[in-house]
């Protein structure tokens, strides 16, 4: 079904979103700050809303794209949000995503909150993802519509859960990336061939690595941290062990030291015989 919805916010992202529904044969009303960036978009057949208010007044879906939340709430303030849908997919931390449900609720909007697990080239291709949280009924009644610019996956009706498992996403990505740059930066250091040794051997380690988090997940469910496949004293031996030849070979462990730190506090406490996952209660 082919639906009128409003586009607020024409960055490098909301361009994207914008882009996507208009190919799926949406009708899309466009609003943007500074009024040019949505001059491509008019040429593709976009409608051009003067204000936030006329953006919000075209459409019962509202999708709103802004550098942060208190840009959301400055660019609607004042805006006929009742009975609007709101979508809301500017990034932000699980509070702030609490306070502008609130505050567009109090307005008479539904607000439906999301986490654009992707990079503009990405929407509307496989591969994207978008994690929501907050209205049910919004996203029932359009999550044919957010298909269209990144698979959808709703998880759970407090607007907090999807930035905050946003954030858990970016989270393990910063961690695969710390462990990558330490790695390249020793290859490196060592004149041997980086780009060799990430895609025959670091890559496939890391995917294969990457198949323990489950079981890792079920022990810090259970909080049982047993294990029989590597324990803590192990790891603290090893650890020291890299941070020890990275020092031989003049490079810095600066991104893998807090991580011997929180191993190192637990096997002080005489838990050198749990696994890895007995760390997240250190955290
Ligand atoms: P851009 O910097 O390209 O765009 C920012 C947008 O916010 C512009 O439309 C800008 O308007 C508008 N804006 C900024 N301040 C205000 C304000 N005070 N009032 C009204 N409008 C304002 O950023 P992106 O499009 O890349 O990012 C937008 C959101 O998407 C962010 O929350 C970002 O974290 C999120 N996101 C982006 C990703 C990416 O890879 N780009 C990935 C995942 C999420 P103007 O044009 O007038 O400056």
């Amino acid at each position: 079904m082919l639906e009128n919805i409003s586009v607020l916010g024409l960055g490098l992202m909301g361009a994207a979103l914008a882009r996507s529904l208009m190919a799926a044969g949406h009708h899309v009303t466009v609003w943007n700050r500074t009024p040019a960036k949505a001059e491509p978009l008019v040429a593709e057949g976009a409608v051009l809303a003067d204000s936030p208010d006329e953006a919000v007044g075209a459409s019962p879906l509202v999708i709103v794209c802004l550098l942060d939340h208190a840009s959301v709430t400055e660019t609607l303030d004042g805006t006929p949000l009742a009975g609007r849908a709101v979508v809301n997919l500017t990034t932000g931390r699980p509070v702030e995503a609490r306070r502008t449900a609130e505050w567009v609720a109090e307005r008479g909007g539904d607000y439906l909150g999301g986490g654009i697990m992707a990079v503009p080239p990405m929407i509307g291709q496989p591969g994207a993802l978008i994690l929501y949280s907050g209205s049910r009924p919004v996203y029932d009644r359009y999550e044919q519509v957010l298909s269209v610019m990144a698979e959808p996956r709703f998880t759970g009706t407090d607007p907090e859960s999807a930035p905050l498992l946003d954030i858990a996403m970016l989270t393990g990505m910063y961690g695969q990336i710390a462990g990558f740059l330490e790695a390249a930066a020793l290859v490196k250091a060592a004149g041997l061939p980086l780009r060799d040794f990430v895609t025959t051997l670091l890559t496939p380690w890391l995917h294969a690595m990457a198949a323990q988090q489950a079981g890792w997940a079920g022990n810090i469910e259970s909080g049982e941290h047993g294990t029989e496949v590597s324990n803590l004293e192990i790891n603290r031996a090893g650890l020291e062990n890299l941070v020890r030849a990275f020092r031989e070979q003049n490079v810095k462990p600066d991104l893998l030291l807090p991580l011997k730190a929180v191993i190192d506090q637990r096997t002080a406490r005489g838990l050198g015989h749990e696994g890895l996952s007995g760390l997240v209660e250190e955290l």
